[in-house]
């Protein structure tokens, strides 16, 4: 268009004097007698005036097709005007046009849907206003940039909407030049990102963030105490800790109560936390007024696992009396459904030292700490040191050992008779587990624990219980006895939580094709007594099957008799710690005696374990106890030495027999 115009400009100026020569041409034609010229020279004359009118005719016509082409292209022009506005009047993004002064020209409607501004407000303020005085600066730069390139790069700014909320937009400008390729003005193209950047940030948190407590998930926190760590080896007097904060008996109170309720008392111990670790600042450091939260992080780990990074703490000493602090707080009884539910916490803690370099670590030796407390009876908090390093090392070999045991078949069972006072004769064995290791033998002493917490106690005593049951059905087909000989075995913790426990013992004596009456199911009164309800339960399943039901080592938990009167129990074992003492002091015997005495009340065997004397063994028959275990009569052996006692047995019977015929 603007080629037609100058192109226009020089034609007329060409048309207009070509008309005024051929004007002049056409009066000197009209009035010769006016003229001193020549007939000759009228001559030329016409036939120039004639050229200049050819000339004339050709201008008109070139006049009228650029008139016709001028017209198409205002048409177009028009049309394209009209595409633009449809085009802002409906864009979904925010259009602008501004001049270089930042002065605005032009503001699409999207502005008032997204930012609540009519064009009119927006016209009388300046095009930076509504940005985010923090990216203000960016924004001019960038514009400042597109105009002297020609389009500026993709750029993300907080605007401010008329309610006073920011919207993220996501905006590209590109420059508009004018004739001489200076720029004139910049159309600006922004788009509210706002969800999805909120979308994506929910997205993040998620990775970063528990999903029931809200708070920051293990990756989060190795991250802070990498952080922390960094600082450390930076300054050296920086100092931190981390604690590593697991629950007591949750599982038991989740196995009750559900699982809804767990989650309901694990959120409230999560506020808790929150609520005590703002106070925390106060505790390490009276006197300090800023914000707690600098210098405080907890997350959750998973479970009931939660964990604490205390930074710029003087000594671990300030970290054991935040511990003690987090106890104290926890043991105020929270209210779950209703119920109110008394909880305490074993506390590990860890302490910055330069040795560190992995902020694992920091959290694992916490949480060997925290072993540490629930082993030395709960409820309280341990620093992790060297020494607890090198028996934290020392069990994860074992636990590696006890697993390739398991798979080579180094356990063995070992059988220690049980004998009736009365009679005087092996009425049955308990199954003890031993390690066959290259340098002897080991007892339970070393391994059942750790087989425990790993979880390797499962298949392993599945292996024992086969073997003794099977050794069982030999000896009963070789020395049938009336009743038939009885087999003890033990139940830990970690098996009697399985819920199917009744049902695996049943398929291993059908298996094995065992009567279930034979065999004699110990668990400690400690266990029996965590979870009565539960336990109340499972030892009926037990019953059920047809197996007896025996209390171990009873008088080493906090248990009362008339408690176990709830339960199917057939047989109490009086611990040894009580035998041991019967003939030597007269309190002990006097507890044994009242044992046996209620004992017999509910209805139960009693076996004394752990007689080694001849003195223990008479005052126990003189209290009326039925059975005894212990090393008066012999030691646990192999199933050689169990078959030699029964043996000896059978032949001394034989003999006392034959004597008497
Ligand atoms: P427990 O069930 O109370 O077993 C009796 C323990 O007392 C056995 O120790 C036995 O050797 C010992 N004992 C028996 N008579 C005497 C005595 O006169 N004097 C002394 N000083 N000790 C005596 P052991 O075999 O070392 O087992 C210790 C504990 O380990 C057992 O206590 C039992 O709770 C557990 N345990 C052993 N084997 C197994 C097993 O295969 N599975 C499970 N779950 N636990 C086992
Ligand atoms: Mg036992
Ligand atoms: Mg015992």
């Amino acid at each position: 268009m603007r080629q037609v115009e100058a192109r226009e400009w020089w034609l007329w100026g060409f048309a207009v004097t070509v008309t005024l020569v051929l004007t002049a041409g056409i009066v000197a034609l009209t009035f010769p007698e006016n003229h001193l010229l020549q007939n000759s020279e009228l001559r030329d004359l016409r036939e120039w005036v004639r050229g200049l009118a050819f000339l004339v005719l050709l201008f008109d016509i070139y006049t009228v097709y650029q008139q016709l082409q001028l017209q198409r292209m205002r048409r177009e022009l028009t049309q394209r005007n009209q595409l633009f506005e449809v085009i802002t009047e409906n864009a979904a993004d925010m259009i602008a046009v501004v001049d270089c002064a930042g002065n605005r020209i032009y503001n699409s409607p999207a502005y008032q849907k997204v930012l609540g501004y009519s064009s009119e407000e927006l016209k009388v303020t300046s095009s930076t206003e509504q940005i985010h005085p923090q990216d203000r600066q960016r924004v001019v730069e960038a514009a400042e940039k597109a105009r002297i390139t020609g389009r500026g790069e993709r750029l993300e700014y907080r605007m401010r909407h008329k309610d006073g909320t920011w919207r993220i937009v996501e905006s590209v400008a590109t420059a508009i030049h004018n004739s001489e390729g200076v720029t004139e003005s910049l159309v600006i193209v922004n788009r509210d990102i706002t969800e999805r950047r909120q979308a994506e940030e929910t997205l993040a948190h998620h990775t970063l963030h528990d999903a029931l407590t809200n708070l920051p998930n293990r990756t989060l926190f190795l991250d802070r105490v990498r952080h922390a760590l960094a600082l450390s080896q930076r300054h050296v007097n920086y100092k931190f800790a981390v604690l590593f904060i697991d629950l007591d008996e949750f599982k038991i109170f989740n196995d009750s109560l559900g699982h809804a309720a767990g989650d309901a008392l694990l959120k409230q111990i999560a506020s808790r936390l929150i609520a005590c670790i703002r106070g925390i600042d106060m505790i390490s450091r009276p006197g300090r007024t800023e914000d707690a939260s600098t210098f405080v992080s907890l997350a959750r780990l998973g479970g009931d696992e939660f964990i604490i990074l205390l930074e710029e703490i003087r000594d671990c000493g300030d970290a054991i009396r935040v511990a003690e602090r987090i106890q104290e707080r926890l043991g105020i009884p929270f209210v779950v459904q209703g119920q109110e539910v008394v909880t305490t916490a074993s506390i590990g803690i860890a302490f910055c030292a330069t040795s560190y370099i992995n902020p694992e670590d920091l959290v694992r030796d916490a949480e060997i700490g925290m072993y540490r407390a629930k082993r030395e009876g709960k409820a309280r908090s341990q620093v992790f040191d060297a020494e607890m390093h090198n028996v934290a090392v020392k069990r994860l070999r074992l636990e590696t050992e006890l697993r390739r045991a398991l798979e080579l078949g180094e356990f063995r069972v070992h059988y220690q008779p049980i004998v009736s006072l009365q009679s005087g004769k092996i009425v049955g064995f308990e199954a003890l587990s031993r390690w066959q290791r290259p340098e002897g033998l080991l007892s339970p002493a070393h391994f059942i624990q750790i087989a425990e917490e790993t979880g390797i106690i499962l298949p392993m005593n599945r292996l024992l219980l086969r073997e003794a049951c099977s050794q069982l059905r030999a000896w009963h087909s070789e020395f049938p006895y009336d009743p038939p000989l009885t087999m003890s075995v033990n139940i830990t913790p970690k098996e009697f939580a399985q819920p199917d426990l009744a049902e695996q013992i049943g398929s291993i004596l059908v298996e094995v094709g065992i009567h279930p009456s034979c065999i004699n199911v110990e668990i400690t009164e400690t266990v029996a007594m965590a979870d009565p309800q539960r336990s109340s339960l499972v030892l009926s399943e037990l019953k059920a099957l047809g197996v007896h039901i025996s209390i171990d080592d009873f008088g080493t938990g906090y248990s009362s008799l008339s408690r176990l009167q709830g339960f199917p129990v057939d047989t109490l074992k009086i611990d040894r710690t009580f035998i041991s003492q019967i003939d030597t002091n007269r309190e002990t015997s006097e507890i044994v005696r009242i044992i046996i005495k209620l004992a017999h009340n509910l209805g139960l065997k009693v076996v004394a374990e752990g007689a080694e004397t001849e003195e223990q063994v008479s005052l126990l028959r003189q209290l009326k106890c039925e059975l005894v275990q212990g090393y008066f009569f012999a030691r646990p052996g192999d199933h050689a030495a169990a078959h030699a006692l029964l043996s000896k047995e059978g032949a001394e019977a034989l003999s006392f027999q034959t004597a008497a015929t």
